[in-house]
């Protein structure tokens, strides 16, 4: 069912956006009329001609028809050489000085311009974008020419453009004073949305560094190639850098990057190796040819970029039915995904009409694969912080169950595995720094008499009772454990076995003038303990351990409540 709606849903925009386009009309040619020097023509109608041969002469492209059109149009792959044509009549009694604009000649190969007065032509200028000396007349990513209009004269100019691929322009007319402040302004919404890329771009970058997770490091390289072409699309590398013409042209495989790590990160975040084999599958298919055509158009960039757009719409489609795949089985990202991609392919969509001459020039289609990028981006970021969350939630998790793991559920004190494991380490410490260690077992006197006088209740309240005593009197570098049933071990570092012996006594003294109280008895009990010191030489606990279990053994036979240091 959401498949049909959807489907109904690109049908109706189809419509919509054919509506759009309205076909030009032939009419009498306007001319535009220059009354003082405040010139500033942003829209005008203007005409134009496709030159469908791309050799027409400039005399025979004088006579043909030229269709009206506003100042600013798209034309598509097919109109490759575009001529305008604009009348215009100083009315003032002076010569008048104006600048005409071609802001977006960065994206052509050559712009020409013809000026007519009188049927005679008075000027003629090739701007040619691979001819360092032509570039005169490059400013900032414009074309842009200085143009003296007679007195009282009509003055015809005719602009030629050779489009890359796409034929879309526009021609604006300015004083002086104007033509500065167009100049300045033009590039600043450019510059503002790849600023944001960039801080995203850094933003991730960062994350895989601290996490290397490789899905932040397959969004940032997304990111550099959709930031790239942006600046590289919309002038501001031309505008930066005064780069134009065919050396440019090969910049736009950044275009065919892009999706590249798009689905890197959908592989990424998805897992669909081991959860979604066919959507893998799929999705692994379009990557390899996308690859192929990335690595193709770095000796042919031109058939390179002609393959890219199909399999640019293969790949929307396939990781638009991935995702939908992803949103039946309720995969949690996988709305967010949709929401982001789908503003892409959507804006795209817009661009793409435009750039084939199907959508009016308009901020919104002349920038749809901008604002589509700009969007997705944004949204995807919304992905990549949940990501975060799930994940901190999960290592939380497991930082939960590792504590679980590791202590014991009566006393809360480590348990015999944990006590093995940080031992070892402890021990590892000990013999770097060349420093002595003792170990201490103490046993419950008797322990099975409270059992059978109290009962087992009162029995593990005994355990857990010197439990904490035990904790509370070693120091926090000793490492304590519950061993096995009444049986506790501690580890002291750094600590030589006279002191070891004064420790266990303390606590030993302090249990047995301590008395256990609940509301049925007042309960008192012994303990006794073995204490070893560690071999400097070898460290080998478990001889130590042995060690402290024989004088353990020497202090229960030698009447109990009592430490023994062990060879003593
Ligand atoms: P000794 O002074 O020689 O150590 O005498 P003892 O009675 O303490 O002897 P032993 O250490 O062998 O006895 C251990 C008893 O502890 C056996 C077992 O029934 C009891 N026990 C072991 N684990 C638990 C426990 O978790 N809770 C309770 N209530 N009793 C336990
Ligand atoms: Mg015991
Ligand atoms: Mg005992």
């Amino acid at each position: 069912m959401a498949s049909i709606h959807f489907n109904t849903l690109i049908f109706c925009l189809i419509v919509l956006l054919m509506s759009l386009y309205s076909p030009a009309t032939f009419a009498a040619f306007p001319t535009q009329i220059i009354e003082n020097e405040d010139v500033q023509l942003e829209q005008f109608e203007m005409g134009y001609f496709i030159d469908k041969s791309q050799t027409m002469s400039f005399e025979s492209i004088k006579q043909q028809e030229f269709k009206l059109t506003p100042n600013a149009l798209s034309l598509g792959t097919e109109a490759k050489t575009t001529w305008s044509k604009i009348a215009l009549h100083n009315t003032t009694k002076s010569a008048l000085k104006i600048y005409l604009h071609h802001p977006y000649a960065y994206h052509n190969r050559a712009v020409e311009l013809y000026e007519v007065v009188d049927d005679q032509l008075l000027n003629h200028r090739v701007l040619n974008m691979d001819d360092k000396d032509t570039q005169q007349w490059m400013y900032r990513g414009s074309a842009v020419f200085e143009i003296t209009l007679s007195p009282d004269k009509q003055t015809t100019l005719f602009v030629k453009g050779v489009a890359f691929s796409h034929q879309w322009f526009a021609l604006n007319l300015y004083s002086e004073e104007n033509s500065k402040r167009a100049l300045l302004g033009q590039y600043t919404n450019i510059a503002l949305a790849v600023g944001m890329i960039l801080a995203l771009i850094i933003y991730n970058f960062l994350l895989f560094f601290s996490s290397r997770l490789r899905e932040h490091f397959y969004y940032a390289c997304y990111l550099v190639a959709g930031g790239f072409w942006i600046a590289l699309s919309y002038g501001l590398l031309a505008d930066l850098f005064n780069v134009y013409g065919s050396i440019t042209l090969k910049w736009h495989l950044s275009l065919v990057a892009m999706p590249i790590f798009l689905l890197l990160f959908m592989i990424n975040i998805f897992e669909t190796q081991k959860k979604y084999p066919i959507e893998h599958w799929a999705l692994l298919s379009i990557l390899t040819l996308l690859i192929v055509d990335f690595i193709y158009g770095l000796f042919d960039i031109v058939t390179a970029l002609q393959y890219s757009s199909t399999l640019a719409a293969i790949m929307m489609a396939v990781s638009l039915c991935v995702t939908f795949s992803m949103l039946i089985r309720k995969q949690p990202i996988a709305p967010f995904f949709l929401l982001g991609h789908g503003l892409f392919v959507f804006f795209s969509a817009l661009a793409v009409f435009f750039y084939k001459g199907k959508a009016e020039f308009s901020y919104i289609n002349s920038h749809g694969v901008g604002i589509g990028i700009l969007l997705e981006a944004l949204v995807l970021s919304l992905i990549v912080a949940y990501r975060i969350r799930i994940l901190e939630n999960l290592k939380a998790t497991q930082a939960d169950l590792q504590v679980l793991a590791s202590t014991d559920p009566l006393t809360q004190l480590f348990n015999r595995r944990h006590f093995s494991h940080a031992a070892n380490q402890l021990l590892k410490q000990a013999r770097i720094a060349q420093q002595p260690s003792s170990v201490a077992i103490i046993d419950i006197d008797l322990f099975k008499k409270i059992n059978d006088t109290y009962g087992h209740a009162s029995g593990d309240e005994s355990i857990k009772h010197a439990a904490n005593m035990i904790k509370g009197l070693s120091r926090h570098q000793d490492l304590v454990a519950r061993y096995g049933g009444e049986e506790f071990i501690i580890l002291m570092p750094n600590t030589v076995a006279n002191d070891a012996y004064k420790l266990t006594e303390r606590i030993r003294i302090a249990l047995e003038s301590a008395t256990l109280a609940n509301n049925k008895n007042h309960l008192n009990f012994t303990i006794s303990a073995g204490v070893a010191e560690i071999d400097s030489q070898t460290f080998n606990l478990k001889e130590a351990m042995d060690s402290a279990d024989k004088a353990l053994y020497k202090a229960k036979n030698n009447g109990r409540n009592q430490s023994q240091l062990a060879g003593e």
